[in-house]
C-alpha cells in the first residue's frame, strides 16, 4: 500500500480569505504543505487520518503584533507565550523588538544584538516566528540593509512618543530607557531618517521592496505629558477613564498626521499605522490616505480595543498604550472594521504578569501600573464571536487575522488554505461557547482583562506545517516553531 500523504484531515468547512462562504472538503498534507484540498479523499492514501468533525478551518492566524520577552526573559516568554498563541490558532507570531530597557535590557548595534535574539529564540517557540525591529539610533538605521538581506527582517518600527514620555505614563529618563548615546536623539528628525533608511533599502532590494514596510506607534509625547499632569492632578477621573484622558485621542491623530507627512516627504510608501484606538486616530488615518493616495497605508486595530472599553471591570489590568477607550470609540472601530477600513486585527500581546503589572501596595493606581497585557489566545475566538454577531463574514475574519498581515509582512507561504502553502490551520467550533478564564491559558500572565467574557466560538485544534501543535487547549509535542526569514518564498 502506498501512502501519498502524511496527514489527511476529513470533514472540514474551509474558510478562504478571498472566497465567499465555506467549502466542505478534506485536506491532505505532505511535507508540511497543503498537498490536496478536495472532498472525499481516500483515507488509505494517508499515513494519519484526523476527523475534522465539520469544524471551520481557518488559515493559521498570523498575529502580526506581539511582544515576546518584554517583561519576562525572552527565553521564558518564547516558550509560554507561543504556547498561548497556539491555543488561539496562531501559527505565526510576529514580534516587535528593540534594544534598550526591557527586552534584553541592553543597547548596541543590531549586528551584535539580533543574533543573540535569534539564538535565544531557537527551539523555544511553539509557532513560527519573526521579528520587526525598531532602529533606535543612527547605527541601527545604517544596519537596515543588512537586517533585510542577512537576517530576513523586512519590517521596522517607530515608537513616536519614546523621545520624551515614559512607557507607563510619567516621563522616565528617556535616554537611559532607550539606552542611546548622549549625541543621539529619538525625535522627529530621527524618524525621518529611519524612513529614508527603509526607503533606501527598498530601492536597494527591488525584488523585496513590496514587502518592506515601516510600522508606527502613533502617539505624541508632548500632549500626553501635559495631559497626564492635568488629569492626574485633577483627580476627577479614575482608572481606565483617567488613563484614556491622559493620552487623549487627538494625541494619536496628530501623530498620524506627522507620520504621514514624513512618509510623503521621504517617499516611503509602505506605512503601517499600528493599534489605532479611537475615532480621532482612525479618522486621521483615513484623511491621510485621501491626501496621500500614493502611500500604501495599512490600518491596524487590536482585539483589546475591540472588546474592552473604559468601563471594563478589568480596571488597571487593562492598562495599555494607546489606552482602552470609551464605548463610543470602540463602536467606531467596529463600524470602520465592517466598512472595510481596517486591514488587520492583532493581539498586541505583551505578557505582563500580575506582580509586574501593579505592585500589591499600589494596586488600583492606574498611574503606577505597567502597560500592556496578553491576549493572542483570544484573538481569533473573540473576533469570530463578536464579529459574526455584528455581520463580519468568516472570510473577512480570515483576511484580517491571516491573509492581509501575511502578505504585507512577507510571509508568502502563509495566510491562506491553498495547495502548495504551509499547512497552518486553526480549527474552530463556532457553536462551542466558553467563558474566558486566565487559568485556562498557557500564558504565565496569570490574569486577563478578558476574564469572564463569554465567547461563542472556540479553537479546537491548531496545526503548524501539518503537525498538530494544540488540541482542546492542550499543547501537543515539542516547540516546532521556525524562524521566518522574510520575505519567505
Ligand atoms: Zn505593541
Amino acid at each position: 500500500m502506498s501512502e501519498i500523504y502524511d496527514l489527511l484531515i476529513k470533514n472540514l468547512r474551509v474558510v478562504r480569505p478571498l472566497g465567499q462562504g465555506t467549502t466542505e472538503t478534506d485536506i491532505a498534507v505532505k511535507d508540511g504543505k497543503f498537498a490536496r484540498i478536495a472532498p472525499n479523499l481516500a483515507a488509505g492514501d494517508a499515513k494519519q487520518v484526523h476527523d475534522g468533525r465539520g469544524r471551520l478551518a481557518f488559515p493559521g492566524v498570523v498575529d502580526a503584533h506581539m511582544h515576546t520577552g518584554i517583561y519576562a526573559p525572552l527565553k521564558e516568554d518564547a516558550v509560554t507565550e507561543s504556547r498561548a498563541a497556539a491555543q488561539g490558532g496562531v501559527t505565526s507570531s510576529l514580534n516587535y523588538f528593540r534594544s534598550g530597557q526591557y527586552y534584553l535590557n541592553k543597547g548596541g548595534p543590531y549586528a551584535k544584538f539580533f543574533p543573540e535574539v535569534l539564538k535565544i529564540s531557537k527551539g523555544r517557540f511553539h509557532v513560527d516566528y519573526a521579528y520587526h525591529l525598531a532602529p533606535m539610533d543612527a547605527t541601527h538605521i545604517r544596519e537596515i540593509p543588512t537586517l533585510v538581506s542577512k537576517y530576513g527582517v523586512s519590517s521596522f518600527k517607530i515608537f513616536m512618543f519614546y523621545g520624551s514620555h515614559g512607557l507607563h505614563g510619567r516621563s522616565d529618563d528617556q535616554r537611559k530607557f532607550l539606552m542611546i548615546k548622549p549625541d543621539e536623539r529619538y525625535d522627529y528628525a530621527h524618524f525621518e531618517f529611519i524612513m529614508r533608511g527603509v526607503q533606501a533599502a527598498r530601492e536597494r532590494f527591488p525584488d523585496k521592496a513590496a514587502q518592506i514596510s515601516l510600522s508606527l506607534h502613533c502617539e505624541t509625547a508632548e500632549i500626553m505629558t501635559a495631559y497626564t499632569k492635568r488629569i492626574e492632578g485633577q483627580k476627577k477621573l479614575k482608572g481606565l477613564a483617567a488613563y484614556s484622558a491622559s493620552r487623549p485621542p487627538h494625541s494619536e491623530g496628530l501623530a498620524v498626521f506627522i507620520a504621514s507627512y514624513l512618509a510623503d516627504e521621504t517617499a516611503l510608501p509602505n506605512i503601517n499605522l499600528l493599534h489605532l484606538s479611537s475615532r480621532k486616530a482612525l479618522t486621521a488615518a483615513l484623511q491621510m490616505a485621501g491626501i496621500f493616495p500614493h502611500i500604501d497605508f495599512r490600518r491596524e486595530v487590536t482585539i483589546g480595543h475591540l472588546m474592552l472599553d473604559t468601563g471594563s471591570k478589568a480596571g488597571v489590568l487593562a492598562k495599555v498604550n494607546p489606552p482602552i477607550r470609551p464605548r463610543e470609540d470602540v463602536e467606531f472601530l467596529w463600524e470602520q472594521l465592517l466598512a472595510g477600513n481596517i486591514d488587520w486585527v492583532v493581539s498586541d500581546h505583551a505578557c505582563c504578569r500580575h506582580e509586574t503589572k501593579a505592585a500589591q501596595k499600589t494596586f488600583g493606581n492606574i498611574w503606577l501600573a505597567k502597560s500592556g497585557f496578553g491576549g493572542t489566545e483570544y484573538l481569533l475566538p473573540a473576533l469570530v464571536s463578536e464579529g459574526t454577531k455584528r455581520g463580519l463574514s468568516l472570510n473577512r475574519i480570515a483576511q484580517l487575522t491571516s491573509h492581509a498581515p501575511a502578505r504585507r509582512f512577507g510571509l508568502n507561504a502563509k495566510g491562506d488554505i491553498a495547495e502548495g502553502l504551509d499547512a497552518d490551520l486553526a480549527l474552530v467550533d463556532p457553536r462551542e461557547s466558553f467563558v474566558v478564564r486566565a487559568r485556562d491559558s498557557a500564558s504565565t500572565q496569570g490574569y486577563t482583562p478578558f476574564e469572564g467574557i463569554e465567547l461563542a466560538a472556540r479553537v479546537k485544534a491548531t496545526y503548524l506545517r501539518g503537525q498538530l501543535i494544540c488540541e482542546n487547549g492542550n499543547i501537543v509535542g515539542p516547540a516546532r516553531g521556525q524562524y521566518l526569514h522574510r520575505p519567505t518564498q
